[in-house]
C-alpha cells in the first residue's frame, strides 16, 4: 500500500511527486508518459528562472530533479478508481491494480479527437494530434490538417514549410482567424490548399493512412483524397469520463478544487490543467502539484498521527542521490 498514488507525469504530476516524495511519503507515480503538454511547447517564455526553455528541456530538468528522489513510476493508463475503507484502488489498463491512502490526480488536458471511423485504428500510423511534433516526418507529402481559428492556422504554417501539399479542413465559411498577415503569408505558399465548409468523416488505409473521406456541409457530397497523413488540431479537452461519480466534476468535465486542491473526495486531491481553476499554465500547474502533495501530506499525517505541514514550515532537507548528508524534518 503506497501512501500516495499520483496520476499523470506532467508538469503537475512530476511537481505533486517532487514534493510528496520530500515529505517522506512512499509515492507512486503512474502516468502514460513523462512531461504531458509541456514537450508540445517550442519555447515556454514565462516559467520562472527561465527567460526561454523549450519544453522538452523544461520537462527533462525536472523529470531530473524527481528522480534525483528515486521517486517510483509506472507507464500505463488508469482507467478506474475505487474508494474502500479509506483506502484507494486504481485499476490501470494494463490490468494492474495499486492501492494508496490518498491519490493526486493530475492527469492534464488531452488533443479533442475527431471521433470518425479509423481514428483510434491509425493513430500513431499517419494520424497525429501535434503538428509541432511530427510534421517533419512527412516531409514532402501529401497530408490534411483538421482545425480552425489559432491552432489551425499554427498548424498549416507549420504544414506549408514541409510538406509537398495540404488539404487545410474547417467545417466553416472562413478558418476562424482576422490574423490576415499570417493568413496571407500562408497562402503565398501555395501549396495549403483552403477547404471551407467541409468535415472529415473516415480514414482508411491498410498499416497506415491512404486516404480520408471528406463531405461538403453545403452539398453533402462526398469525396476521398488520398493523403499519407492526417493532422487534427482541434484544442485540448479534459479526459475524466473514468471520474464520473467518484468525484465531482464540471460541466466541462474538470475536477473541481478548493484553494488547497481538494476534491469533493477526501483523499482525493487534485492538480493542474485537469482542475476547473481558469489559467492553464505551467507554473499554475507545478503550483497547483505542490499545494495538492502538502495537502495529501497533512491528510495522511492525521490519518497516520503525525505532525502536520503548517503555514509557518520552512525546513526541509532530504537525502538525495547528490546530497547524501540530507536530513530529514518534520515539523
Ligand atoms: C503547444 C503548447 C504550448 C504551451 N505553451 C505554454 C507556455 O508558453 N507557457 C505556459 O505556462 N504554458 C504553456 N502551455 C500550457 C502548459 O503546457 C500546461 O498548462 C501544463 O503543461 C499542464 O500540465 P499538467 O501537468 O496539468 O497536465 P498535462 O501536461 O496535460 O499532463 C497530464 C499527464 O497525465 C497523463 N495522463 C492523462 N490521463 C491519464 C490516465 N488516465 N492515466 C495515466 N496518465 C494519464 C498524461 O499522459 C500526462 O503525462 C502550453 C501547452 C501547449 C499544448
Amino acid at each position: 500500500m503506497y501512501d500516495v498514488i499520483v496520476v499523470g507525469a506532467g508538469i503537475a504530476g512530476l511537481t505533486a511527486a517532487l514534493y510528496s516524495k520530500r515529505l517522506g511519503l512512499n509515492t507512486l507515480v503512474i502516468s502514460r508518459d513523462i512531461g504531458g503538454q509541456a514537450i508540445l511547447a517550442p519555447e515556454i517564455q514565462n516559467y520562472p528562472g527561465f527567460i526561454s526553455i523549450n519544453g522538452f528541456e523544461l520537462v527533462k530538468k525536472l523529470q531530473e530533479h524527481v528522480m534525483n528522489y528515486d521517486v517510483e513510476m509506472v507507464f500505463d493508463e488508469v482507467i478506474e478508481v475505487r474508494e474502500k475503507r479509506r483506502a484507494f484502488t486504481v485499476r490501470t489498463a494494463s490490468g494492474t491494480e495499486y492501492q494508496a491512502l490518498a491519490l493526486i490526480l493530475a492527469i492534464g488536458k488531452a488533443p479533442r479527437e475527431l471521433n470518425v471511423p479509423g481514428e483510434k485504428e491509425f493513430k500513431g500510423r499517419g494520424v497525429s494530434y501535434c503538428t509541432i511534433c511530427d510534421a517533419p516526418l512527412f516531409r514532402e507529402k501529401k497530408v490534411a490538417l483538421v482545425g480552425v481559428g489559432e491552432a489551425g492556422l499554427h498548424g498549416a504554417l507549420i504544414l506549408s514549410e514541409v510538406v509537398k501539399e495540404c488539404y487545410w479542413i474547417f467545417p466553416t465559411p472562413n478558418p476562424g482567424t482576422s490574423d490576415k498577415e499570417r493568413l496571407n503569408y500562408l497562402k503565398s505558399k501555395g501549396n495549403v490548399k483552403f477547404m471551407p465548409n467541409t468535415k472529415v468523416i473516415r480514414i482508411e488505409g491498410d498499416t497506415r493512412v491512404r486516404s480520408i473521406v471528406i463531405k461538403n456541409l453545403k452539398d453533402n457530397k462526398e469525396e476521398t483524397i488520398r493523403v499519407d497523413g492526417l493532422f487534427v488540431e482541434m484544442g485540448y479537452v479534459t479526459k475524466t469520463e473514468f471520474l464520473k461519480g467518484f468525484i465531482e466534476l464540471n460541466e466541462k468535465g474538470e475536477i473541481v478544487i478548493d484553494k488547497l486542491c481538494r476534491t469533493s473526495k477526501e483523499g482525493v486531491f487534485a492538480a493542474g490543467d485537469v482542475t476547473d481553476i481558469p489559467y492553464k499554465q505551467a507554473v499554475i500547474s507545478a503550483g497547483q502539484g505542490a499545494t495538492a502533495a502538502l495537502s495529501a501530506y497533512n491528510y495522511i499525517a492525521r490519518i497516520k498521527g503525525l505532525a502536520k505541514v503548517t503555514s509557518d514550515w520552512k525546513h526541509i532537507k532530504v537525502k538525495t542521490k547528490e546530497s547524501k548528508e540530507g536530513f530529514f524534518l518534520r515539523i
